[in-house]
């Protein structure tokens, strides 16, 4: 994991110096990142989070949640479920 993480690391350094996206290897100087990237990376998934949820949308999918089935849970029932069955799956070592 340690190694893989290097490499990236590296990629990015590599794309970085070379005038490419460091996130897709577009061309993209005099900046780091692309023009799609650089408004993902400026807009980042913890904004993307907040603006589902202050809009009354699921935080994983951004599915508009309803209060009847929902409550006030900041995660839509499929994504619970979801993630039930994948600790679940994990329990018994699939
Ligand atoms: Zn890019
Ligand atoms: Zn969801």
């Amino acid at each position: 994991m340690v190694e893989k993480a290097e490499r990236k690391k590296q990629l990015k350094a590599k794309r970085r110096a070379a005038g490419l996206c460091v996130e897709c290897g577009a061309p993209s100087y005099p900046y780091s990142r692309c023009e799609v990237h650089r408004e993902n990376h400026a807009y980042g998934k913890r904004k993307l989070r907040e603006k589902y949820k202050k809009s009354g949308r699921c935080i994983t999918c951004g599915r508009k949640l309803d209060k009847d089935i929902d409550g006030d849970n900041v995660t839509c029932s499929i994504c619970i479920e979801d993630r039930v069955l994948r600790a679940n799956m994990a329990d018994i070592g699939i």
